[in-house]
Formats: structure tokens, sequence, C-alpha cells
């Protein structure tokens, strides 16, 4: 009998450094994740969804939905003290910044807060259904939509700041995305944006458990030199990047606990309990870059 060899798994060029040798990292759930070995970003091609489908009603608050969150607006107060502390930061890094946009800006409470703070504001959104909470129970401006010409030609302001929380793991085309943002930012503006490190100890140490190997919604995986060479191709420059400290709520942290163990859990004792109680946490595995548009 003749042996036949395995066929060996091409894979695209890597789209943040470039180069042509990425490897096989992890199989997850049956998706396989590629990684380059110059820049560290990792990828899946086996996941496509439908983004305008796939985060509706069942992805933010149904419980016994197998995908999102259980309660994703219980953690409304949680996420409150978050995007206070970002817009400290921004205030920081762009004091004299006067427009906003945020990408990705789900139901809109990063929005809510930028407007209560003086910023004119606008957000995009994939999802109808968070699109519509956020102009209806917010009255925040949010255009429905992928990030294309068409949601950024409804942008009326030419933003001084754009902003992806925890978005650019999601995008189908993270690099177009990028270029379009960065032309779309004012000269001399800053984007701020927040993602998994791949690189990270807690993503090393727990390996395919990792809890930011969020399948089929997590598309990319990043390194910080792997954003930094992003954000350069699109002509920016990285003024900042460090790690990052979020407030959750209890009950969410049993449920990413739960479902890194392989558990989806729709229903965990003391709920309305655990949902009223902030928790900040960091395990030094989400990195926040800011970079700036030379003026
Ligand atoms: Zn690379």
């Amino acid at each position: 009998m003749i042996a036949v060899a395995e066929p060996s798994i091409a894979f695209d060029a890597c789209r943040a450094c470039g180069r042509h040798d990425a490897v096989q990292r992890d199989c997850i759930r049956g998706h396989r994740i590629a990684q380059c070995p110059g820049c560290r970003l990792a990828w899946t091609h086996d996941a496509r969804i439908d983004p305008a489908t796939f985060y509706d009603a069942a992805y933010f608050e149904d419980a016994n939905a197998p995908k999102g969150y259980n309660d994703y607006f219980a953690m409304a107060g949680a996420m409150q003290r978050t995007n206070r502390k970002r817009l400290n930061h921004i205030r920081r890094v762009a004091p004299k910044a006067k427009s906003l946009l945020d990408v990705g800006c789900g139901p809109g409470f990063f929005l809510r807060e930028a407007v209560d703070r003086g910023f004119t504001s606008h957000g995009i959104e994939v999802s109808p259904f968070a699109s519509d909470f956020g102009r209806r129970e917010l009255q925040v401006n949010i255009t429905t939509g992928a990030i294309d010409a068409g949601s950024l030609a409804r942008v009326t302001e030419s933003p001084d700041v754009i902003t992806m929380w925890d978005t650019i793991e999601h995008l189908p085309d993270p690099d177009d995305a990028l270029r379009r943002l960065a032309a779309r930012l004012n000269p001399g503006g800053v984007i701020c944006i927040t993602t998994g490190d791949i690189t990270s100890m807690a993503a090393r140490i727990t390996g395919s458990r990792w809890h930011l190997y969020n399948l089929p919604e997590h598309l990319w995986f990043f390194s910080p030199d792997a954003l930094r060479c992003m954000l350069e191709s699109a002509g920016l420059e990285v003024v900042n990047i460090s790690s990052e400290i979020c407030w959750y709520t209890a009950h969410y942290l049993v449920e990413r606990l739960s479902y890194s163990a392989g558990i989806k859990t729709p229903r965990i004792p003391g709920a309305s309990l655990l949902k009223r109680i902030p928790v900040p946490l960091t395990l030094f595995d989400i990195v926040f870059v800011t970079a700036r548009k030379p003026a």
C-alpha cells in the first residue's frame, strides 16, 4: 500500500504583516485557526456568519440560545464604569476632540455616555436589533450597517475620535475597515481599539480553552505587534499600547467560565443577585491600543 500524505493546508497571507508562512495553531470546535509566525496574528476562515442575522435579539438576551450573552443588558451598570474610564483616557489623549464615531457600537451604551460628556457622537452597528435599541431607548445616533462606504457616508461629522471596543475581531476584513476609518478620521485624530491578545499569558496557559476563542463570532485573534502592523499600514501612528481592566457583572463572569469549560448555562443559581454585582477584572489578555492620524 502506498501511503498518501495529508494535503498541507495553505493559509492566506497574513493581513497584518504580509508573510506567507502561516501555520495551523489550533482547531476549535471544527474551526481551523491559522497563525502568522511573524506578527502572531491568528485567524479562521471556517466560521463565516451573516452578521446582520447572527447578532439578533437571541444573541444579546436569550439564555437558551447557543450563542452570545445570557443577558447583555444586565451589564449596563458595569459597562458604564468601563465607558467612563475609556472616555477619561480619550480626554487625556485628545483633549480638544469634539466628534466621536463608535464602530461596532452595539446597543449604544458607550455612545450615550459620550453624548453626556459633550461629544457629538455617531455609531455604526451591523445588528438591526442592537441599533434599533440604541436609537429607541438611548436616543443615540446609530447607522445600521457594515463598515463600508455607504455607512461611512451617513456619518455627517468627520470624527476627531474613532473607537472600536471589542469589535475588530468580529470583522470579515479588519485591514480594509481600518483603512476606511483612517481615511475618515480628522488629521491629528485618534483611534482607540480593544481586542483579545493571543500572545497573553492567559491565552497561552488556557490554550484551546481560552475564553476569547469565541467562535464563530470571533474571526481574528490579535497580538500587539499585529495590531501595530495593521494600524501603520492604514497610515496611523501607534501612541500607546496597554492592557485594559474592565467592569463586568459577577453573573457574566460565571457565564464565561462555564463557556470556557464547554457548558452553556441557561440558568445560573442566584442570577438576579449576581447580575447586580459589578466586578473589575483583567486577565491581562485584552490589549488597548491608541493610534493617531498624522496632522
Ligand atoms: Zn503577520
